[in-house]
């Protein structure tokens, strides 16, 4: 853009020649009349006031002089000269001089201040913003094009009008109190809610600000209003569909929400907890209500639970039962977080998840598992027939001799009572000894799912191995037990340790078939290890496991031997997982395989 450097000279050289005409004909006319100084003078002011509107100081300073010279040249004695006879003359002219720069300085001054507000209001019309300026009384001063477009009543119609009755102002606390804030620091901030002209409300961020005088006396209140109606009806579709998002996740996770407050007693499910329990969801959930869907066995426990939550204000997470109206039960997984706040409300917030369908799965795996443990039991017991049938056989025996014994005793001349008391408690003995076998027989017979007892673990061993006696004897295999004294108490399945054993044991003796050269022996060792768990391990002389094979040997149906079935190592894995613990095998000093498994110590809540 080019700038035309020439117009403020030429703006000025025409101003002040018009001016100066203007002045001249100004003292023409009061010469004419006959005006003295003092009126030509004020007529002069009149003048200059005039044109000082139209220019700068400079533009003044010129229009005054001339008015002076034509004062001093027409008016002042002597006439048409520039000479001052009289002091009063000298006077005038200088208070002329003075009042002239000084009322054209001012009427500048106020004039800039006009043009800065103008510019002020044509900014804040620009603005999209609402912006009104009310007094102190809250009548409105000030209206700017926003607060026309968005309220809908124009500058004139809102000017002078109280702006929380026109506007209908809905506040989010009380009035009193946000002017206490607004006089106290100057300014305030919140939501208003506003009624428009067309009756609609509008939700505005509102910001307050106090215009003070030099001394600190309130005079008017500036309020920028946003119009947030948009935003906020964004904000609530947004959370709407994140509540519908979490409800729908909740009703395919089968989990429920929930917040309990302890200190005031309420309680909140979201819809799905109310599905879960199967409520209406109209109704104001109790703890009472929870109770009252509460399997009967599980009341008392969970009453126990939710008091002990109250009480210590700790976390908790916990499985129950429901016993549901129909008859059918639910298993729940209920976790918790507290949450402390500034006042000390001890509140929960946490989840509820139906965990119905994984138990009715774990349970089923167990019973398959437990079917399948039963199924090697036997295959195992089959394996032993040979061996028990001789551990019965032998007791049989020798209840049969003792029998024959007694009969000669008392078919003797001199019958002895003593010798007949003898054999009879011999069959006794042996009776027993029998009975108890096949009592163990019988045991490992069972069928069902594990049914965990406090036992003695040296004791299973010794239970097992007296079923394997003449297996080790017919394999040529001598048995040592290096049984701890230590071991942690433990709360197992009997059956299923004594399977684990067998099949341990079974397998070492297999191990040795091929042996020669070397002692075959056996050894079976109980300790407590670092962590206080209890291990076993079966050692055996036989070939030590193969690298190629190590990984492979817990893996169901894996057997090297030509009638195997390879479930028997697998099985065991399961059922020591299934208590806790772990069981791995590896290779000790030349050759030697040691199986090992380790079982947890009993655990106080396991046994309850
Ligand atoms: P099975 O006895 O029917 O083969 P197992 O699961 O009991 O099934 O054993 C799987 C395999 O592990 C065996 O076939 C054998 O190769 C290996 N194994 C088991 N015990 C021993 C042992 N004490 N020494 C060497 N290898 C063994």
């Amino acid at each position: 853009m080019m700038i035309d450097r020439l117009a403020r000279p030429r703006y000025l050289m025409v101003l002040w020649l018009s001016g100066c005409i203007a002045l001249s004909g100004a003292t023409w006319l009061c010469f004419r009349l006959g005006l003295d100084l003092s009126a030509t003078g004020f007529v002069f002011l009149i003048v200059i006031v005039l044109l000082s509107l139209m220019d700068s100081l400079i533009s003044s300073i010129v229009f005054s002089i001339f008015a002076l010279s034509c004062l001093n040249y027409f008016f002042a004695e002597p006439l048409f000269s520039f000479q001052i006879t009289y002091a009063r003359d000298l006077l005038a002219l200088a208070a002329f001089l003075i009042t002239s720069l000084a009322i054209t300085t001012l009427v500048r001054h106020i004039r800039r201040l006009g043009n800065a507000q103008r510019e002020q209001a044509r900014l804040l019309d620009l603005a999209h913003d609402t912006v009104f300026v009310r007094d102190m009384s809250d009548v409105i001063t000030y209206w700017n094009r926003g607060a026309e477009e968005l309220y809908g009543w124009k500058k004139r119609e809102a000017l002078g009008k109280t702006s929380h009755d026109l506007l209908q102002t809905r506040f989010p606390t009380p009035l009193d109190e946000i002017n206490e804030t607004l006089l106290r620091t100057g300014s305030w901030e919140g939501e208003l809610v506003h009624t428009k002209r067309d009756g609609v409300n509008v939700i505005v961020g509102s910001r307050w600000s106090l215009q003070q005088s030099e001394s600190g006396r309130p005079l008017a209140i500036l309020e920028t209003n946003i119009d947030m109606t948009e935003h906020k009806r964004a904000e609530e579709a947004l959370r709407r569909n994140q509540a519908q998002y979490l409800a729908e996740a909740q009703a395919l996770s089968l989990s429920g929400s929930f917040g309990w407050n302890v200190s005031r007693g309420e309680i909140f499910w979201s819809d799905q907890s109310f599905r879960i329990f199967e409520y209406d969801g109209e109704t104001t959930p109790t703890i009472e209500m929870a109770l009252a869907r509460t399997h009967p066995d599980d009341v008392a426990f969970v009453r126990q639970m939710i008091d002990q939550a109250a009480q210590t204000g700790q976390d908790f997470d916990y499985e129950h039962r429901l016993l549901m109206p129909g008859g059918s039960i639910k298993h729940l997984h209920v976790v918790a977080h507290a949450v402390r706040d500034d006042h000390a409300i001890r509140r929960f917030v946490g989840a509820i998840m139906d965990v119905t369908a994984a138990r009715l799965a774990e349970r089923q795996l167990r019973e398959v598992q437990a079917e399948l443990a039963h199924v090697t039991r036997l295959t195992a017991l089959g394996e032993l027939s040979a061996s028990i049938a001789h551990e019965v056989t032998q007791p049989l025996a020798a209840i049969v001799t003792n029998g024959e014994a007694c009969l000669r005793w008392l078919g003797h001349p001199i019958p002895s009572p003593e010798e007949v008391q003898a054999c009879v408690e011999r069959m006794i003995v042996d009776g027993k000894r029998a009975a108890e076998i096949v009592r163990r027989v019988r045991q490992l017979t069972r069928k069902g799912v594990s049914q965990k007892v406090h036992l003695d673990l040296n004791d299973v061993i010794s239970d097992a191995v007296s079923l394997v006696q003449h297996e080790l004897l017919s394999h040529r295999v001598s048995l040592r037990l290096k049984l701890s004294p230590e071991l942690p108490p433990l709360f197992a399945d009997r059956i299923e340790l004594q399977q684990v054993i067998l099949n341990l044991v079974i397998n070492g003796i297999q191990a040795m078939d091929a042996l020669s050269g070397r002692p075959r022996e056996l050894l079976i060792e109980t300790l407590r290890d670092e962590q206080g768990y209890a291990v076993v391990a079966v050692h055996d002389a036989g070939s030590g496991i193969k690298p190629e094979t190590a990984n492979r040997l817990f893996k169901p149906f894996f057997t090297t031997k030509p009638n195997g079935m390879g479930m028997g190592l697998s099985i065991c894995r399961s059922i020591i997982e299934a208590h806790g613990g772990r069981v791995w095998a590896s290779n000790h000093a030349s050759q030697d395989a040691v199986f090992q498994f380790s079982l947890p110590p009993t655990n106080v809540n396991e046994s309850c």
